[in-house]
């Protein structure tokens, strides 16, 4: 397969990775402490300004119509600087396209555009609950119709974005009755609807920068034309968009272990024992080696997923494939980055700490590593392959 990537993807990866370096990663070990929320929703509006809130969103709705591919290499560049950012920018691409592919052309019209320019500084992504993680069809949100209303009830739970989002995708059972995964619809929730109250700021490991909370829906009115493609079949839609969110944690994975590699790659050149540098030994050769290895692996397989995207061609299994290895690999990168630096590796003066926290989730959002093997055995068994 030829991966040469277009001109326009190549100024998209390299503007981002700029943009990134000068804009976010000087504001990362800040946001990381828990300090500077100011300059966390700076950072989501200059990142709008410069069009990476809708990079797959068709220009008509004020997206940059750049390509699952430009897609990815950006995220990656953005997660090199500061994955709080990124992941924040990720699941807002990932709203845009849930729009994009289901919503009706007003829908399109009157939200595309503003978690384009910024007027929203991120998009949330409601599917998780207490009792449906890794199997959301056992959600019990429920959406009822009222008049010329849509009354949803129940809460969601770990929502990124939330606390700042202006605008919530929300799945919700309309069906009870119906065969379990079948009777749920998407929805369409702005920040001020009636009864959406934002939960708790859940205390995590990494990420901290990036906010996530529970999202109670009480008694929560929103409009009939708030349903988002057809009812009842909500579902199948989630679970679509999910494998394209996919390629955007594992281009994440794969900037976090970038940037771990690239600060034990210094620090082997200059860290001196035994009269060496310790870069000169073998036994850090090929943990080096072996790494390295991971990081093209991860990105081979990021680049295949979103190209048979881009392409139009089922990419389901590619994309479980690039998140399950990108992230695994991520979490291996960040662990040897932060063994070669020793004593080093473990003090907050140095950020192999952070990146081996910011990594951890990777392996459980958007479908934990378990869940990704279930995808790609289940199509691998389907196909025959
Ligand atoms: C920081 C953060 C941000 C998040 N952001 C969002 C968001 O924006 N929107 C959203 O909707 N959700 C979000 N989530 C939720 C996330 O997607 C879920 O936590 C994840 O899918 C796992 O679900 P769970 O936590 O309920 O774990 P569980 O489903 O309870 O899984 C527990 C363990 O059991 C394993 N397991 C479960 N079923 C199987 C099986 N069939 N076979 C083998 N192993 C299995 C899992 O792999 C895991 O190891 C976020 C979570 C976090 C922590």
């Amino acid at each position: 397969m030829h991966f040469e990537l277009t001109d326009e993807e190549k100024l998209i990866r390299d503007t981002a990775r700029r943009l990134a370096a000068e804009r976010l990663a000087p504001l990362a070990p800040a946001l990381d402490r828990g300090e500077g929320r100011e300059a966390f929703l700076s950072n989501l509006r200059f990142l709008a300004e410069n069009g990476f809130m809708a990079l797959n969103i068709r220009a008509a709705y004020g997206g940059a119509e750049a390509g699952a591919v430009a897609f990815a290499l950006a995220i990656e560049e953005l997660g090199y600087a500061c994955t709080a950012t990124a992941v924040t920018a990720s699941v807002t691409n990932m709203v845009g396209e849930v729009i994009q592919a289901i919503g009706s052309e007003d829908q399109k019209r009157a939200y595309l555009p503003r978690l384009a320019d910024g007027t929203y500084a991120a998009g949330a992504f409601c599917l998780t609950e207490s009792g449906a993680g890794s199997d959301p069809s056992a959600m019990t949100t429920r959406a009822r119709r009222e008049g010329d209303e849509w009354i949803l009830d129940g809460t969601k739970l770990y929502i990124t974005s939330a606390e700042y989002a202006g605008l919530f995708v929300v799945w919700a059972v309309t069906d009870p009755e119906a065969p379990k995964g079948r009777g749920i619809s998407c929805f369409l929730v702005e920040r001020d609807a009636p009864g959406l109250v934002i939960g708790k700021a859940e205390q995590k490991m990494g990420q901290t920068g990036s906010a996530t909370n529970a999202v109670h829906f009480d008694g929560c009115r929103v409009p009939l034309r708030a349903l988002m493609g057809r009812e009842n079949e909500g579902f199948r839609v989630a679970v679509g968009e999910l494998a394209g969110g996919r390629i955007g944690v594992a281009a994440l994975s794969l900037g976090i272990a970038r940037a771990a590699m690239d600060a034990a790659k210094t620090y082997v050149r200059e860290r001196r024992q035994f009269g060496s540098r310790i870069a000169d030994f073998q036994g850090i050769q090929w943990m080096i080696a072996d790494r390295e290895v991971d990081l093209e692996a991860a990105r081979l397989l990021i680049l295949q997923a979103a190209h048979l995207k881009d392409q139009g061609l089922p990419f389901a299994k590619e994309a479980s494939m690039a998140k399950l290895f990108a992230s695994e690999a991520a979490h291996r990168c960040t662990d040897t980055a932060l063994q070669l630096h020793g004593g080093a590796g473990y003090i907050k003066d140095y950020p192999v700490e952070r990146y081996a926290r910011d990594a951890r989730i990777t392996r459980i959002y958007e479908g934990t590593s378990e869940i990704q093997r279930l995808i790609i055995a289940r199509e691998t068994l389907r196909q025959g392959g």
